[in-house]
């Protein structure tokens, strides 16, 4: 039930990079609001600044929230309405506001989202990957041991795996899911995503690894690692197998024998198999 008299707490995403990406939605109550809590008021200020918005700033981070959120809700309480805000995307997402949000919700005051960007989503959009079941992990421990001990309790798991990564953590952080997962994996790197150096590389997690460590001169960004779910990676493992089988038939026999034949070795369906058959045929 929502409290009487209580204002809303607006859970507002904003930009992860491109400052359009501010929805007119976001901008008016942003600007309507007495209060706005925001993960660092710098950042902050300088995405009101851009829209001409002068609303009032209070700090509320990892290190604050517990001491802040019974400020922020006493506010609330008395009628105020409050956006939360994070530097990128959507606030709670691998960032701060889970308290508020909780207290909030606890006490009866009426919480509302303001949808924007993530970094999750917009790189499970363009990643090719699976996307109607996936696992959002968000960062992985720091350290090798524990990160290794995480992904090899994920390694079965079958829906796409989402992470979010720090800068300077990409590389060894691939190179731990290449040993963990298999090298074989199909990976996708989206990084500085609705920045003007936008890139999104798909591979193996090698060839990924191998990649990155050769572009070692290239500007670094944000980036969200996304790894085929197992299920995914044994049926690529398959495919590469019915391949391997065909091409060896293929020297010796016409597109529908080596076909039927790869079927009976394999088990492999008949049809997909001459598919590929025609298309190893072709690029002969
Ligand atoms: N709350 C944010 C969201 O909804 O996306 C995520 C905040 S989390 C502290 C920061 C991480 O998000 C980065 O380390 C990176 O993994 C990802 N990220 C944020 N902006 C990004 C961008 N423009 N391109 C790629 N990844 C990004």
């Amino acid at each position: 039930m929502t409290k009487h008299g209580a204002g809303v707490l607006y859970v507002v995403a904003t930009p992860i990079g491109n400052l359009e990406d501010l929805s007119p939605r976001a901008q008016r109550v942003m600007a309507a609001v007495q209060l706005i809590a925001a993960e660092d008021t710098r950042h902050t200020r300088a995405l009101l600044a851009h829209f001409g918005l002068r609303t009032p700033l209070l700090a509320l981070h990892d290190h604050n929230e517990a001491e802040c959120t019974p400020r922020v809700l006493a506010r609330l309480l008395a009628g105020e309405s409050v956006a939360l805000v994070s530097d990128a995307g959507t606030p709670l997402i691998s960032d701060p506001g889970f308290n508020l949000v909780r207290a909030a919700r606890t006490t009866g005051v009426t919480v509302s989202p303001i949808p924007g960007p993530s970094a999750l989503i917009a790189a499970l959009s363009v990643s090719g990957l699976p996307t109607e079941r996936f696992v959002f992990e968000g960062f992985l421990p720091t350290r090798s041991a524990a990160r290794r001990a995480r992904l090899t309790e994920l390694a079965a798991e079958a829906r796409t795996l989402v992470f979010y990564e720090a800068v300077h953590r990409v590389q060894e952080s691939l190179a731990d899911m290449a040993q963990t997962l298999g090298a074989e994996r199909a990976a996708v790197i989206a990084r500085e995503l609705t920045k003007v150096h936008e890139t999104v590389s798909s591979g193996t997690l090698s060839e990924l690894a191998t990649r990155l460590a050769a572009d070692a001169a290239a500007p670094k960004g944000e980036a969200v690692v996304l790894v085929a779910g197992a299920v995914q990676a044994q049926s690529r493992g398959a495919d590469i197998e019915a391949q391997r089988v065909l091409r060896i038939l293929l020297a010796e026999l016409p597109v529908k024998q080596a076909a039927e034949l790869a079927a009976r070795i394999g088990g492999g369906r008949k049809n997909r198999l001459y598919a590929t058959a025609l298309e190893i045929a072709g690029r002969k």
